[in-house]
């Protein structure tokens, strides 16, 4: 007979670690499954960033209440999350961006977001390593900055060990069981497994699980690169997480050496995690042209992983109205570690209580994009 659990989690990367720790916390004990080990996915390959300096109310929201959560992540779960509140630095440059950017700050600021506007000058003065010619302008906010995706991951897995969750590794799901519209269970390589709630925290492969049920999930997986070099000593400890909104290029400092990326929107969907050095060198052209004292700075080791990204750059998260009992959290679309504490209270609270308090997922439904109603998030990195 299958084994029976309050709840089952596909996935063990940061987000499928989260609510199963906030499921403990509300006195259930859950099941999750790793094809790998925790943490290996898009999570262990994550360059860490916390912000909340997006464009949408969602995405604000989601942020302002999991950096609250990082502030506090060592009284709550009794670890370290390596969190550094180094600061986020958007660059403007051109004069349609040094508008849009303003506009933002505003937007921002209203939700409650400590936020400002920086004029070149000021930029100039504070991070006097980059070239500011083309600048016109930034957004700072110094309650961004950065932890570590692995040792959050494990913490929330430590912490819901603690209260009863079973994690597998080394366990793939190959099967999501429904019948009359009813979450039955999971085959899995470990056997089968039963429960009224499935929880599909798989990252990319979400889509390819949930297909047979006859569920369409908008999320195409897109390769990004993290490059990071010897230690650096060059530019101070403590820079902010600056973002180039010209190139896409983005950077900040990690035990003494840069880890650098880019976004290149070009490139094609794929599951290739394959570093590609064509990439490395459109990169270092960027980083040079932004920071040219990096010329003396050696590369170290670089990898890619994958952005689960949906058209409108929100995550996909709750219930589905085709199968009673199965939850999504997918999609998030480059921001997923930061949001992961959110998303795990709120996502709790809708299997639990049927709807999410800590924070609204109303824009992060499913059915959002059969009834239109998207709303597009655009700072993307
Ligand atoms: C280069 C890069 C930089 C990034 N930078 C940031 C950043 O600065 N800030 C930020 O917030 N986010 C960032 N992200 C995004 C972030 O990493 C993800 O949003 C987040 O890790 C998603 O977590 P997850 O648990 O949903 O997915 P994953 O970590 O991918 O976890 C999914 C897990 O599901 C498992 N799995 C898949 N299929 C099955 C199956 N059939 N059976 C069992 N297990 C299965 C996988 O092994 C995997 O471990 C970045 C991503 C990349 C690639």
């Amino acid at each position: 007979m299958a084994e029976r659990a309050d709840a089952l989690i596909i996935g063990g990367g940061v987000i499928g670690a989260s609510i199963a720790w906030h499921l403990t916390r509300q006195g259930r004990k859950p099941v999750v499954f790793d094809r790998g080990l925790l943490g290996s996915g898009n999570t262990g390959r994550s360059a860490g960033g916390i912000r909340a300096q997006f464009t949408t109310e969602t995405n604000i929201k989601l942020s302002l209440y999991s950096i609250a959560f990082y502030e506090r992540f060592k009284e709550i779960l009794g670890a370290d999350a390596e969190f550094h509140q180094v600061g986020y630095l958007f660059l403007a440059v051109t004069p349609e961006q040094r508008k849009q950017f303003e506009a933002r700050v505003a937007f921002q600021r209203k939700l409650g977001v400590e936020v400002s506007f920086l004029g070149r000058e000021e930029v100039a003065k504070r991070w006097p390593f980059l070239v500011i010619d083309d600048v016109t302008g930034a957004t700072w906010s110094a309650k961004d900055g950065f932890a570590g995706p692995y040792e959050v991951t494990i913490a929330f897995a430590n912490a819901a060990k603690r209260g009863g969750a079973l994690f597998h590794e080394q366990a793939e799901v190959t099967e999501i069981v429904a019948e009359r519209g009813r979450i039955r269970g999971l085959k899995t390589s470990l056997g089968e497994f039963s429960s009224d709630v499935v929880v599909a925290a798989a990252g990319p492969a979400v889509p390819a699980l949930v297909k047979p049920l006859g569920i369409e999930v908008p999320v195409v997986p897109y390769r990004r690169h993290l490059f990071m070099t010897e230690t650096f000593p060059g530019i101070p400890d403590g820079i902010p997480f600056i973002i180039d909104s010209g190139t896409g290029l983005y950077f900040r400092k990690e035990t003494g050496g840069i880890m650098m990326g880019m976004v290149d929107k070009s490139d094609p969907p794929t599951f290739n995690t394959n570093v590609d050095d064509g990439y490395l060198e459109k990169l270092v052209e960027a980083a040079l042209t932004r920071v040219p004292l990096l010329e003396k700075a050696n590369i170290l080791n670089g990898w890619a992983g994958l952005y689960d990204t949906t058209p409108d750059h929100h995550a996909i998260v709750g219930a589905v109205d085709e199968v009673k009992g199965l939850y999504l959290a997918v999609g998030f679309s480059g921001h997923g570690f930061m949001h992961s504490p959110a998303i795990g209270a709120a996502l709790t609270e809708m299997i639990l209580d049927g709807a999410a308090r800590s924070v609204s997922l109303d824009a992060l439904s499913l059915n959002r994009f059969a009834a239109g109603a998207v709303v597009e998030e655009t700072n993307v990195i």
